[in-house]
């Protein structure tokens, strides 16, 4: 497992696992069991998907040492707000069954999230969370939480994929010490990622998918990734990605199928915003 140092000296896993759009606990339990075996220790969840009780299960009865672990949540629109969010982080916590969270995030960057900030970096200062950090922060929003933080968020996680690079946004970042985590690595599966031509023949020559192609991209750039599969063997297959190097043409290959456009979520959009407003939280 290679590991990022984050601007605190936490050192975080570069292989994660997500578990959007697996409500089913069931489902949801065997997955997170079935990736803790492949090997993956980065677990990400959101309150939002109403599966972090099944998230916990899974990590208890895995009998893999927390220490070992990297457990990220989510507050979502409708916890910001410092009291809001000094509840919703008891509430997620319980549910995950933890001690401590390694990161906290603000999942949206939309409603009183400056008071969510106040006290996640409360929780931050009683050690309750090992990070803090938010997703979907554009450039000139994190800029601003940026002057206007004690704590400096240590990871924006961010749309990341093939179709959608975000130069600007990472190297602001970099040049921020924030660490880029790329959600949807996969693009959901969406233009034909999986069959992509570039991907799939770059994949040929180290007898690799496409989908390995792009995990190992993120890997050579410093970028962490959370692939979500409720398969064990797609999560193997996303999880082996150690043994080959792409080349500085293959790496230039991919940049170029950037499209400066976003694929799976426009924030810029008020109806896409109208929408997640409308998204409850039913924990
Ligand atoms: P993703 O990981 O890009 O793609 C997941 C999709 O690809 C699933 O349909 C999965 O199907 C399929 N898949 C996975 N590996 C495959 C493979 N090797 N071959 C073929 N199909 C494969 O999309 P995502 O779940 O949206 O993003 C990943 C994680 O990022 C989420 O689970 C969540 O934790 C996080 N996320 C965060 C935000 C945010 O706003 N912060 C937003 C979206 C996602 P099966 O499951 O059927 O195998």
């Amino acid at each position: 497992m290679n590991y990022v140092t984050l601007n605190n000296g936490v050192k975080m896993p570069m292989q994660g696992f997500g578990v959007f759009q697996v409500p089913d606990a069931d489902t949801c339990e065997r997955a997170v069991a079935d990736a803790l075996s492949v090997g993956y220790r980065l677990i990400d969840t959101a309150s939002v998907y109403g599966n972090e009780q099944a998230v916990g299960t899974a990590i208890s009865k895995s009998g893999i040492a927390r220490e070992e672990m990297f457990i990220t949540t989510k507050a979502w629109i409708s916890e910001m707000g410092y009291d809001n969010t000094l509840r919703a982080f008891d509430a997620s916590l319980s549910r995950l069954g933890l001690e401590y969270l390694d990161l906290y995030l603000i999942h949206m960057p939309f409603g009183d999230y400056y008071g969510a900030w106040r006290a996640m970096e409360e929780l931050y200062a009683a050690g309750r969370v090992r990070a803090i950090g938010v997703c979907n922060f554009e450039p000139d929003r994190l800029m601003d939480l940026y002057h206007n933080a004690k704590v400096v968020p240590a990871v924006n996680q961010v749309e990341v994929h093939p179709y959608t690079q975000q130069p600007e946004a990472m190297k602001l970042m970099q040049s921020l010490g924030i660490q880029t985590e790329a959600w949807g690595p996969l693009a959901e599966g969406r233009d034909g990622l999986f069959t992509d031509a570039v991907l799939s023949s770059i994949g040929r020559k180290y007898g690799k998918s496409a989908a390995q192609v792009v995990l190992r991209w993120n890997l050579q750039r410093g970028v962490v990734a959370i692939p979500k599969s409720i398969h064990k063997e797609r999560m193997t297959e996303n999880f082996n990605v150690m043994d080959f190097t792409l080349s500085e043409e293959d790496m230039t290959a991919i940049a170029a199928m950037n499209t400066d456009k976003r694929l799976i979520l426009d924030l810029h959009s008020p109806a896409e915003v109208e929408r997640l407003y409308g998204i409850e939280c039913k924990n």
